[in-house]
């Protein structure tokens, strides 16, 4: 049996790698390397993933077991967090409790154990702490309680947390672990995002030391055909005398009897837009934010005092409450591996709303993230029951319930692998 996959991010890279175990596979990506890889840089040697991608032990359950059961070394991140304001003044820096020695991450309690971590504090600063604290407090304290029927916005009313502590220290993390606005991130099921938050809180979080090309290179070795720099057009489903499916490509016109769509949602009507069987319109519920990542080593968009500097650092706009004016900027080289081979600071800046200076910049790409919204939460029930129909398959982020990331990617792979009877090594 002939499988083609289209799409080779970590879904299309690793439902091919698992179905490869025991059927002929045809992987093929629209850009010139593979999708795990193709924003990655290489900088004296070695290569940087952009975006950096980081997961955790307990959320990223099965990407963890499956790179561990690859070989891949990790090297664990601290999430050190500093909030700044205007001009880029640090008001609180969030740090890991003890992350080597016990395997809880407590990003709260340290503000109130460490108090040299705050600086400037006025009784102001200090009750907002007091209040994210008393969020992440009364998160683990819901542990237990079926909060899936309730919004996370009636969540946060009903036990009046939404107070200027959840504005400034819990709300900007979870924007970014999301994708989403303020107004969405209300709307998702208060269990889902409470159940994001609890293992954010007690996981350890790793990167891959040696990156995301090594690894999309390793998967790759398993796959019989890759094809590159080939942008499915379109597919033509069995129709009389005609029993395969076709993969229309630029140069040629690919002939399987299954195929594994992995490509963004908003791609999926596009290319199944001569099929009427399929309801388009479940797709389409999809919205993806265009990312733009800038890795760079300047310093203008780092907090200002250097003691200050934290692996992840928030720039937050206190006048509006506008998410859009947000960014983010994580130091790379408090990763171990990257402070070992740079020695100058390098950063990686997520949406900055102000630009880096051009003689600082190292490169500047746009990354596409699946938004969740109730309806495409709606949509991904009604996408699995059409799973396997006329022998197409549905494969990516925004295919199983959850935040869009790298595990979600992965489970949606499982679920296919499993469909064609393949065991799943790792578990
Ligand atoms: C800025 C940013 C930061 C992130 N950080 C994290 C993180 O820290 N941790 C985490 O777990 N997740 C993170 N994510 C999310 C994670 O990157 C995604 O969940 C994951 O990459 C999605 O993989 P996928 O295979 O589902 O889809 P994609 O990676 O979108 O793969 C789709 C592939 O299909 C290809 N394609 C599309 N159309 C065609 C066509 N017509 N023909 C051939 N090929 C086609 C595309 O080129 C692409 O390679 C982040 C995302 C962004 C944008």
């Amino acid at each position: 049996m002939q499988i083609g996959i289209i799409g080779s991010g970590i879904s299309g890279l690793s439902v091919a790698w698992l179905l490869s175990q025991r059927y002929e596979v045809t992987l093929i990506e629209k850009s010139a390397s593979l999708g795990m890889s193709h924003l990655n840089s290489d900088f004296e040697g070695f290569s940087i993933d952009v975006p950096l991608r980081i997961f955790s032990n307990l959320y990223h359950e099965n990407l963890f077991k499956f790179y561990s059961y690859l070989g891949e070394e990790f090297e664990q991140a601290t999430l050190s967090a500093s909030f700044c304001f205007k001009d880029r003044i640090a008001k609180a820096q969030f740090k890991a409790f003890m992350p080597d020695l016990v395997p809880v991450y407590l990003p709260s309690l340290t503000n109130l154990s460490n108090l040299s971590s705050l600086w400037g504090v006025s009784w102001q600063g200090a009750v907002k702490i007091a209040q994210a604290t008393r969020f992440y407090a009364e998160t683990l304290r819901a542990i237990g309680q079926n909060l899936d029927t309730l919004s996370f916005g009636q969540f946060l009313q009903e036990r009046r947390l939404k107070d200027e502590g959840y504005q400034q220290y819990v709300a900007p993390f979870l924007l970014l672990a999301f994708s989403c606005t303020h107004e969405l991130l209300e709307t998702l099921s208060a269990g889902m995002v409470l159940r994001f938050i609890r293992l954010f809180v007690v996981s350890r979080w790793y990167r891959l030391r040696n990156g995301s090309t090594q690894l999309a290179e390793k998967l790759a070795n398993k796959i019989a055909v890759i094809k590159t720099n080939c942008a499915v057009e379109s597919i033509v489903l069995p129709k009389g005398k005609v029993k395969k499916i076709q993969v229309v490509c630029p140069d040629k016109v690919h002939k399987f009897d299954h195929v594994v769509l992995a490509v963004e949602a908003k791609q999926v009507p596009l290319l199944l837009q001569n099929e009427s069987c399929f309801k388009h319109e479940l797709f389409k519920r999809f919205s993806y934010k265009l990312n733009t990542v800038w890795v760079h080593s300047d310093k203008g968009l780092m907090p200002k005092q250097k003691r200050h500097w934290s692996q992840v650092n928030y720039f937050l706009n206190q006048s509006k409450d506008d998410e859009i004016s947000n960014y983010s900027t994580v130091w790379l080289n408090s990763f171990p591996s990257f402070k070992a081979r740079l020695d100058y600071p390098v950063f990686q800046s997520f949406n900055p709303s102000i630009e880096p200076k051009e003689e600082y910049v190292l490169t500047k790409s746009k990354a596409l993230r699946a938004i969740m919204t109730p309806e495409s939460l709606k949509a991904t029930q009604e996408i699995k029951a059409m799973q396997g129909h006329k022998n197409l398959w549905f494969c990516g982020s925004y295919v199983e319930p959850g935040g869009t990331l790298q595990e979600e990617s992965l489970l949606s792979a499982m679920y296919i692998a499993k469909e064609f009877g393949i065991e799943i090594p790792w578990l």
